[in-house]
C-alpha cells in the first residue's frame, strides 16, 4: 500500500529551476519596496556590482525580467541586423532552440556541428561539446567577412556536456574574423567557471533559475565594449531589450521600467552565498558532485550522455536508458513512487535519456538519495543493473570527507 499523500521534501533533481536555499526565499518573501526610491537605489548598485563578479567582468550586466529567452532574443536583437549570417553550433536542443529564434528573428543561421549517429543511436553533435575546429575552418571560408556572430552554448542543459570557450575564442582570432562571440551560460553560470573577459566573450546569457539557485524570472546578458558599439549600428528593432537605456539608468542603481524587486532580494543573498564560499569552492564543489553521480551511472553500467570525458558538466548528468526502456515511462515511475523529479529527454533525445541534476540547494546526502531513488526506479522497471550506484556514490562522498578530514 503506497502513502496517497507526499511527506518531506519534494527532490527537484531537475537540472534547473534547481531547489532554492531557505536564506534566499527568506530574502524574497520580504516587502515589496518602491522601485524609484533609495532602499532600491541601493539593492540595484549591490546586485549590479556583485553579479559582474560572477560573470568574472569589469563592463555591464543587465538583468532583464524575463526568462532566459528573452534574454537569448536580447542579446540577438541588441547586436544584429536583419539578414545578418550568425555561425551557430549544434550542442543540443537548447542550441537549436537559440538557432530556431535567429530564423524567426529573419536572420540568417548557419547551424554547424558532427554529423551523424553514433552507436548508441543519437545524435554525434548532440554527445559531444564544441568542435571549434570546425569553427575556425568556416570562419576561413568566409574572406568576405560576412558571418557577424559565433554563437555557441556553454553548457548544453539537454546533454550535460560543456563546451570550451576561450577554444571559441581562440578560433576565431586564429581565424582573424571580426565575428562577435556570443554565448549561452543559462545553466553554467555560478556552478561550472565562467570567465566572461578573460574568454573575450561578446555577449553572455544567463537566468536565475539554475547555478545562482533562484527562482525562474531574471535573466542576463554581460557585455564587451566591442558589442556595446555594435549594438549602437545594428539595425534589428528593439525597445523594450535595448541595452543604452538601461546601462544609462543603472548607473545610479535603478531600471528604465519597473525591476523585478523581490527576486533582486533573493539575487542579492544568492551573491553573498555564492562570494562568501567563493567561486572557485562552488566550482569545484559542483566538478566533485557530478563526479559522484557519475560514479554511480557508472557502476550501473549505463552510458552517460556526454561522450567526452574531458567535457562532462559539473551541473547535471544525462543517463541513456537501455534499448526498449522508456526514459519518460521511467521518469514518471520514479515520480510517482519516490516523489523526485528528474530531467526529460529533449527533442532528438525524447524517450531515450533522462537527466539528474547536481545544482542549487543541494549537498551530498540529497545527491546520494537522488541516485537511491534513480536506482530503486531502474530495477522496478527491470533494469539489469551492473552494481550499486548508491554503493559508489557513497564510496565516492566518503573517499572525499576523508580526504577533507585529514587536510584539517
Ligand atoms: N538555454 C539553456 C542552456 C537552457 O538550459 C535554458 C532553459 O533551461 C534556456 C536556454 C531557456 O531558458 P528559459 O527556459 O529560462 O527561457
Amino acid at each position: 500500500q503506497l502513502d496517497s499523500h507526499p511527506t518531506g521534501r519534494h527532490f527537484l533533481q531537475i537540472p534547473g529551476p534547481s531547489p532554492v536555499p531557505d536564506r534566499i526565499l527568506r530574502a524574497i518573501s520580504l516587502p515589496t519596496i518602491d522601485h524609484r526610491g533609495p532602499e532600491f537605489g541601493a539593492l540595484g548598485l549591490k546586485v549590479l556590482a556583485g553579479i559582474r563578479q560572477v560573470f568574472q567582468t569589469r563592463h555591464p550586466v543587465v538583468i532583464y525580467p524575463a526568462s532566459g529567452t528573452g534574454a537569448w532574443e536580447a542579446a540577438l536583437a541588441n547586436v544584429m541586423s536583419p539578414g545578418d549570417a550568425v555561425l551557430m553550433y549544434e550542442t543540443g536542443h537548447f542550441a537549436t532552440l537559440w538557432q530556431k529564434m535567429a530564423l524567426r528573428l529573419g536572420l540568417a543561421p548557419e547551424f554547424l556541428g558532427l554529423s551523424g549517429i553514433d552507436d548508441t543511436g543519437l545524435p554525434r553533435s548532440w554527445r559531444h561539446g564544441v568542435q571549434a575546429e570546425l569553427i575556425e575552418a568556416r570562419l576561413r571560408q568566409d574572406t568576405g567577412k560576412k558571418i557577424r556572430a559565433v554563437c555557441v552554448v556553454h553548457n548544453e542543459t539537454s546533454t550535460g556536456v560543456t563546451s570550451d570557450i576561450a577554444a571559441v575564442r581562440r578560433a576565431i582570432d586564429a581565424a582573424g574574423h571580426p565575428a562577435l562571440l556570443m554565448v549561452d551560460s543559462i545553466s553554467g553560470l555560478a556552478s561550472a567557471d565562467y570567465r566572461h573577459d578573460e574568454w573575450g566573450v561578446d555577449v553572455t546569457i544567463s537566468g536565475s533559475q539554475k547555478g545562482l539557485m533562484l527562482p525562474p524570472g531574471i535573466s542576463f546578458n554581460a557585455l564587451s565594449p566591442k558589442a556595446m558599439e555594435r549594438s549602437r549600428t545594428a539595425k534589428l528593432p528593439k525597445a523594450f531589450w535595448a541595452w543604452d537605456e538601461i546601462v544609462e539608468m543603472n548607473q545610479s542603481g535603478y531600471w528604465p521600467y519597473t525591476p523585478n524587486t523581490n527576486l533582486l532580494y533573493g539575487l542579492a543573498e544568492s551573491l553573498d552565498m555564492l562570494l562568501e564560499e567563493g567561486l572557485p569552492q562552488v566550482f569545484a564543489r559542483h566538478q566533485r558532485w557530478a563526479a559522484g553521480v557519475r560514479s554511480a551511472v557508472q557502476a550501473w553500467g549505463l552510458p552517460t550522455q556526454c561522450a567526452d570525458p574531458a567535457v562532462h558538466s559539473p551541473v547535471l548528468t544525462g543517463v541513456i536508458t537501455p534499448e526498449g526502456v522508456d526514459a519518460d515511462a521511467l521518469r514518471r515511475l520514479i515520480h510517482e513512487r519516490f516523489d523526485l523529479s528528474l530531467g526529460t529527454g529533449l527533442g532528438k533525445l525524447k524517450g531515450r535519456m533522462f537527466r539528474m541534476g547536481h545544482l542549487g540547494d543541494s549537498n551530498d546526502l540529497t545527491l546520494v538519495a537522488m541516485v537511491a531513488g534513480v536506482e530503486m526506479g531502474l530495477k522496478l522497471s527491470g533494469v539489469k543493473l551492473a552494481g550499486s550506484g548508491v554503493a559508489a556514490a557513497m564510496e565516492h562522498f566518503a573517499s572525499h570527507a576523508a580526504a577533507k578530514a585529514l587536510r584539517q
